[in-house]
């Protein structure tokens, strides 16, 4: 439930509605609004009497939350959950793009993507170094290997890194290396690896699992909120369908669902969400126009070569045009989608660029 406190609630007001909640062993998450302040509740509320607390000095009302889940709810928080990465913010007026290989496969491949995508127009890089592939015999990843590349991805470029965590074991080595975790759709019901990224002071980006219904994608979502850890996006990837021209099926529905019942970030994954980089420019460019905060694509120089995900993965160039088709979209829809920095423009094409910055970046590393 939701305790609204009076224009005119004091301090001790507010403090006195706290003590009685905890006592009652919930937990609260006061919002000092410009006007008011709004105690939103949550827990096994069996022993406290919302009419007793409706009658407390200072309070306006008590409004009961409708949805199984609390904290991910618009009811809980009304306001969009805006999430500062590096100086990325996200869920705000800009939509963000994410951008990057499916796998890391070596150092100089990735920072040679990596400043091929931010050329593009890339704001965050991503990147997997534990893969979860169907086969047991395909490439898994590069492990901590790959998170070490990731971070010096970073440090060469300037970009907050985002990168999937399959185990809660590792939750802490993954978020010491990278900005953002990811949960992988076929975890999404992994409740003990959500309380252990919910237990991290790191943003979490989670995928809708492939069978998962929105409501049930909130409630894991909230597994994550109830452990202290509000900064969570959600990201639509695709759905299992009887069709099988495409990988999955991009629930372009899910978008303004999810700006509906939740406050959260909503971010798009159309190279999962089709499976083939012919179809992804069309579905990100409706993702963006049906309300997305970011979008995440796979991209990769030689697709053809790409260890995992290479059929949907665009190469530069065409990332680089789709944004800027991207970005014309979103001002359509009171959006902004930010212009690669001048600095980067101006040393001229990606390759030339890369190289440029490769070179200073391994004298740097060496020195
Ligand atoms: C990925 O991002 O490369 C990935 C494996 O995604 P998903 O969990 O959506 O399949
Ligand atoms: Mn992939």
């Amino acid at each position: 439930m939701i305790v609204v406190m009076k224009l005119s609630a004091t301090r001790d007001e507010v403090d006195a509605i706290m003590d009685r909640v905890i006592n009652a062993g919930c937990r609260v998450h006061p919002i000092y609004g410009e006007e008011r302040v709004v105690i939103g509740v949550v827990g096994d509320g069996t022993s406290l009497d919302k009419q007793q607390i409706g009658r407390m000095n200072g309070v306006e009302n008590v409004v009961p939350i409708s949805k199984p889940y609390k904290q991910a709810s618009r009811e809980f928080h009304p306001t969009n959950t805006v999430i500062q990465v590096g100086n990325v913010t996200i869920g705000g007026d800009e939509v963000v793009m994410m951008a990057g290989p499916c796998s890391v496969e070596g150092r100089e491949a990735l920072i040679e993507t990596a400043f091929a995508c931010q050329e593009m127009g890339a704001q965050i890089l991503r990147g997997g170094a534990y893969k979860p592939r169907s086969s047991p015999y395909s490439f898994q990843g590069l492990g901590e290997e790959g998170l070490r590349y990731l971070a010096e991805a970073r440090e060469a470029t300037g970009m907050p890194v985002i990168t999937e965590v399959m185990e809660p074991e590792l939750v802490t080595l993954v978020a010491d290396y990278v900005d953002i975790l990811q949960i992988g759709a076929r975890n999404m019901q992994n409740y003990a690896l959500l309380k252990a990224v919910g237990r991290t002071n790191r943003p979490v980006l989670l995928k809708r699992g492939m069978s998962g219904t929105i409501e049930e994608w909130l409630m894991c979502a909230e597994y994550i909120l109830s452990e202290g850890n509000t900064q969570v996006m959600l990201c639509e990837r695709g759905i299992r369908t009887f069709e099988t021209e495409t990988r999955n099926t991009f629930d372009i529905n899910a978008i303004p669902v999810i700006k509906h019942l939740s406050h959260l970030p909503i971010i798009a994954d159309p190279s999962h969400g089709t499976g083939k980089w012919e179809y992804v420019g069309a579905v990100s460019k409706a993702s963006v126009a049906a309300g997305a905060d970011g979008v995440i694509l796979e991209v990769h120089p030689q697709p053809e070569r790409a260890w995992s995900d290479g059929r949907q993965s665009l190469k530069p160039k065409r990332y680089g045009e789709l944004v800027g088709q991207m970005r014309v979209i979103a001002q359509a829809v009171g959006r902004e989608i930010a212009y690669p920095s001048i600095g980067s423009l101006l040393r001229g094409d990606y390759n030339c660029r890369a190289r440029t910055n490769h070179a200073k970046f391994s004298l740097n590393s060496s020195a």
